[in-house]
């Protein structure tokens, strides 16, 4: 095979143009940095299947929880500087605030937000890192690779790919939705039918002591765009960590889809009269519920930004801190995560 010829080189790359990567590239053009966005641009991700319900209290008692409810405010301020992304106030059974990130405008609005702030956005799948000087050189799938100073793994599940020995509480689950062509007619366009109580935490919390794979269903719909989501179907399987561990293959879609239904059976709502199409995706978590924010051990220039549980609360809050990071590898923001738990590493 012929060797790549022309060879881009930036100050800045981030891998992944999901929620993580696109909001992480948004903050860093903040500070007015420059920055470059790599991202296939096809597929069902985490991003593209989300419900992006962002509640507006604490759902546990770490810092990161106290701080996630913040998120509202901070999509306000995205969509005042960038323009309309999707955010919207919404209601849910309990008189509690909670707003929602529609996925489908958020989908067709990002690219022209991402080009208008100045984010350098490349068509492209990484498929290794290679420390090259004092930086990195992204070799592609298809085309040269790409050269960087400072890299950010932001591609969601396909991060550990890229650098096995990320922690081992980074791991990925398998999610399951039906896509509603049309809005079922018992529920308005601000209106979330979920569960009082989530059971994907709790399956995700036990992930490392797993030994056979294991799925539940969180019954819900919620709108999205002119149709709804139904869901949700969440697969987790013993994956193995560390170096040479092998990638969570795609489950078959028509048994996940079986499984999704009958899950749904007690759900009492109109949406099983809309015709419906079943998708899937693998979505990054991590088993204790704290993501990962800040620089990988023993790798200086390369970042990671991925297991979000959920991204829509988390990123908006974590993104500035991170893009000072960047910005200041050496400054306060790095203590700020630190006490945030997000470290991938406790700094010493
Ligand atoms: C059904 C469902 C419902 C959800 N509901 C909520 C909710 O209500 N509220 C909430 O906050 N969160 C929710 N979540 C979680 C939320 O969607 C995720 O936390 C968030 O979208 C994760 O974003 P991400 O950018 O980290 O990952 P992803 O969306 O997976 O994005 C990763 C990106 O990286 C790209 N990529 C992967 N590998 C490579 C590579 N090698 N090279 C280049 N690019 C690569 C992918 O193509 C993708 O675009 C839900 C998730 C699902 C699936």
């Amino acid at each position: 095979m012929a060797a790549p010829t022309e060879e881009f080189s930036s100050e800045r790359l981030v891998i992944g143009g999901g929620l993580a990567g696109s909001l992480l590239a948004l903050a860093l053009r903040e500070r007015g940095l420059a920055v470059t966005l790599l991202d296939p641009g096809s597929g069902d991700t985490a991003t593209a299947l989300s419900y992006g319900v962002i509640p507006g209290w604490p759902l546990a008692a770490t810092a990161l929880a106290r701080l996630a409810p913040q998120a509202g405010a901070r999509w306000r301020a995205l969509e005042d500087r960038h323009g309309a992304l999707g955010w919207h106030p919404a209601h849910w059974r309990l008189p509690l605030p909670v707003s929602q990130v529609d996925g489908e405008a958020f989908g067709q609005r990002l690219p022209a937000a991402l080009a208008a702030a100045g984010v350098e956005v490349r068509r492209g799948q990484a498929q290794t890192l290679e420390r090259s000087g004092s930086g990195w050189r992204v070799h592609l799938v298809e085309g040269p690779p790409l050269q960087a100073a400072q890299v950010v793994l932001a591609a969601g599940s396909g991060c550990r790919a890229l650098w096995p020995d990320l922690p081992a509480r980074l791991r990925s689950s398998w999610a399951g939705v039906l896509q509603l062509q049309a809005r079922p007619p018992d529920l308005s366009p601000d209106q979330l039918q979920l569960p009082l109580q989530f059971q994907r935490p709790e399956l995700e919390r036990r992930a490392p002591e797993l030994e056979a794979e294991a799925w539940i269903v969180d019954p819900g719909v919620v709108p999205r765009g002119r149709g709804a989501l139904v869901g949700q179907l969440t697969l987790v399987r013993p994956a193995a960590t560390g170096s040479g561990a092998p990638a969570d293959p795609e489950p078959d879609p028509q048994r996940m889809e079986q499984r999704l239904r009958q899950g749904l059976e007690p759900l009492t709502s109109a949406w099983q009269a809309v015709p419906a199409r079943y998708r899937q995706a693998c979505v990054s978590f991590c088993s204790e519920g704290q993501p990962l924010a800040g620089p990988v051990a023993g790798a200086p220039g390369l970042w990671v930004f991925s297991g979000f549980s959920g991204g829509f609360a988390q990123v908006p809050v974590l993104a500035p801190l991170l893009a000072a990071c960047l910005a200041d590898p050496g400054g306060p923001a790095l203590d700020a995560l630190q006490r945030l738990g997000v470290l991938p590493q406790a700094a010493g």
